[in-house]
């Protein structure tokens, strides 16, 4: 069934507790923990408790559960003060745009200098 948890899944592990993360916040929906390769001084994952291999196909089936995500990602920023610099919130889709990990997650960036455009 869509959004089912998926055996093969390592963020499905992280909800679930199978596989130990950094925990920052949770909430009923989603959990926020700190990416294990981090690439800026905060470099947060955000991810639905609800398995969709991508932020669009999360957004089409659960447009509730994507403004959680988004939310939270906002939480996370202010949670490590990196509001006020700025940060960034992005949603890597697809093999080609690096997407290694098949469960919709934002990566809030923040703490240094972030070039635009991204590499
Ligand atoms: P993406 O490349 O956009 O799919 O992002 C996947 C992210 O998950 C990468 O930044 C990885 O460093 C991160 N990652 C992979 N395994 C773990 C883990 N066990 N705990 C925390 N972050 C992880
Ligand atoms: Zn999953």
């Amino acid at each position: 069934m869509a959004g089912e948890p998926q055996a093969d899944c390592l963020f499905c592990k992280i909800v679930s507790r199978e596989i130990p993360a950094t925990i920052v916040r949770e909430s009923d929906t989603t959990v926020a923990f700190r990416d294990i390769n981090p690439q800026a001084p905060t470099h947060v994952l955000v991810i639905p408790r609800v398995h969709y291999a991508d932020a669009g196909t999360l957004a089409a089936a659960e447009p509730g559960i994507a403004a959680d995500v988004l939310r939270e990602a906002a939480a996370v920023a202010a949670g490590d003060r990196v509001d006020g610099t700025g940060y960034r919130v992005v949603f890597n889709t697809g093999v080609g745009a690096g997407q290694t990990v098949f469960h919709a997650h934002a990566h809030v960036l923040g703490g240094r200098g972030l070039e635009w455009p991204p590499g």
